[in-house]
Formats: structure tokens, C-alpha cells, sequence
């Protein structure tokens, strides 16, 4: 009976824990509503912005520590735990006490102060702001490319035999931004071509015919798909292993079939990359502060 009674009265402390990171972007399992987007347009992760708008901020004493959490009320039944890259966030619906919150709180103190300390490494590891100068690295298909810049005349970008070193030759009174320019190019060139090779390829799994692709800078967007066919692919996604870049193609070549996020959607993604969840995943966990800025 007790059992019965559970099933019939919704237990107004339920606790949802959502495991790790919270990305705005709908997915196919996403409880969340779409974001307002362009239609086939894949959301590269927002930088966080301090201060949400409708989240107010709250104290508690937790033992010995002071826990600053977000409070944003909501229809929903349960109160629901969130470490996003702004700390914790809580939801709960509008009749549960502030006493209640904090409850549950302590309750799942050792699950929040662990995924909390977990956040504070991650940012930690985060790499210093990329430097223009002979020796500097940045990331380039998922491995770790080095700056070598010799002085000529004239000016040139080309990758080392091993492939783990970028040779960049450049007049010795040149700037940094044109050793920036001259990287971006040489970037932007190496992912014409990279996209050009994989478009095709998932195109014919999906029995889909594109127009035409183009390189997009876009900060917010890996990728965009128009309903005649116009592919959009940001070239930063050459910082990106390709099993990622790969995702993004067949994401965007998939709206082709499905021109929107419907579970027919993923299923069709899925169909021609089985494991497109990790590269989403991997997408979206990325901090975009890490990205060399050009
Ligand atoms: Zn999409």
C-alpha cells in the first residue's frame, strides 16, 4: 500500500540529480525545450554569463562551508541539482520552503561538494590564454600542434613531416598579428579541405545531396544547414578530433532529411554515426575559453 500511495502522490522532495555538465542545446533526451535557433544551426557551448537572468543567489552554511547556490522556481514537481560552470544550481517548484531547499541540500551534500571540487580541478586545468610567440601550441584535430617560426622574406605555414609541428616562416619585423593571420589561413585552408573530403562521405551514407559549404567563424555555432542545401561548418572545429568534426557534418547533412531536432532527427544522425553522443558530449564539455583566440 505504501508502495501504491508513492506511486499515487508525486514525493515533493523527489531529487533529480543531473550528472554532470548542463548544456542549453536540446537533445534527444533533453527535458529541456529547444533553444530559439536557426533552423539546423548546432549551438557550440555559450561562454557562461554571471548573473542569469530569473536565478537568484543564496547562501548556505554547509559545516564548514559557505555553499553559494542559484534558486530558480519552477513548474516542475521535484527540486532538481545542477553544477553548471556558474556552480550550483537548484530548481524547485514554487511551494517548497526555502527550509525544504536547504534540506535536500544537506541531504545530497557528499554528491554536490564532490561534483563541486570536481568543477574547481576542471578549471584549474584550463590552459593560460594562448600566447603568439615561437614554442607556443595550440590544439589542432584533437592532438597538440607547436609553433616553430624561422625568419624570411617571404611568408609561409606548413606542417613538419611528424605532423606535431607547425613551421612558420616570417619577415623577422613582423607582428603578432601577422603570425595570427598567417595561422588562420593556413587553419582555414587545412579545413576547406578536411571538410570537403568528409562532406561527401556522409552525404552518400545519408543519400543526401548538399549545394554548397562554406567556412563560418561563427562564436556560438559549430554548424548550419539551409533547407536548399547550404552547408555552414565553423572552422574552429579544426581544434576538434575528427571523430567530432565528423558529428558536426553528419548532424548538419542530416537536417537535409529531418530540418529539425525531432527524435526522427536523431535517429537518422545515429544511423550514419552510432556514436554521435560522445561527440556531442565531448563538443559540448569543451570550454570555449580554451580555444586559441584568433
Ligand atoms: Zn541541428
Amino acid at each position: 500500500l505504501k508502495k501504491l500511495l508513492r506511486n499515487l502522490l508525486p514525493d515533493p522532495l523527489q531529487l533529480t540529480l543531473q550528472l554532470d555538465f548542463f548544456s542549453p542545446s536540446a537533445g534527444p533526451n533533453s527535458p529541456h525545450a529547444p533553444t530559439p535557433q536557426i533552423p539546423g544551426a548546432l549551438q557550440a557551448p555559450p561562454q557562461p554569463k554571471p548573473g542569469k537572468p530569473g536565478i537568484g543567489r543564496r547562501h548556505l552554511q554547509v559545516r564548514e562551508h559557505l555553499l553559494e547556490y542559484g534558486l530558480r522556481r519552477s513548474k516542475r514537481r521535484s527540486i532538481g541539482f545542477i553544477i553548471d560552470d556558474d556552480g550550483l544550481q537548484v530548481t524547485a517548484p514554487r511551494w517548497v520552503t526555502i527550509a525544504e531547499i536547504e534540506g535536500a541540500i544537506r541531504e545530497k551534500e557528499a554528491w554536490i561538494f564532490g561534483k563541486l571540487a570536481k568543477r574547481r580541478e576542471r578549471m584549474a586545468h584550463m590552459p593560460p590564454p594562448m600566447e603568439w610567440r615561437d614554442g607556443a601550441s595550440f590544439p589542432y584535430l584533437g592532438r597538440t600542434l607547436e609553433l616553430r617560426i624561422a625568419n624570411a622574406q617571404a611568408q609561409s605555414a606548413r606542417l613538419d613531416d611528424d605532423g606535431n609541428v607547425l613551421l612558420i616562416s616570417l619577415p623577422a619585423d613582423a607582428g603578432e598579428q601577422q603570425l595570427k593571420d598567417l595561422v588562420l589561413g593556413w587553419l582555414q585552408r587545412e579545413a576547406r579541405q578536411l571538410f570537403g573530403e568528409r562532406l561527401p562521405v556522409y552525404a552518400e551514407k545519408l543519400g543526401v545531396q548538399y549545394r554548397a559549404f562554406s567556412l563560418s567563424s561563427a562564436q556560438t555555432q559549430w554548424g548550419s544547414c539551409t533547407a536548399d542545401g547550404r552547408i555552414r561548418l565553423n572552422w574552429r572545429l579544426m581544434h576538434f578530433a575528427l571523430p567530432q568534426i565528423d558529428y558536426v557534418i553528419a548532424h548538419e547533412l542530416a537536417h537535409l532529411r529531418e530540418m529539425n531536432h525531432s527524435p526522427r532527427f536523431w535517429a537518422t544522425v545515429q544511423s550514419v554515426f552510432p556514436e554521435f553522443e560522445a561527440a556531442r558530449r565531448a563538443l559540448r564539455e569543451h570550454a570555449p575559453s580554451t580555444l586559441p583566440v584568433f
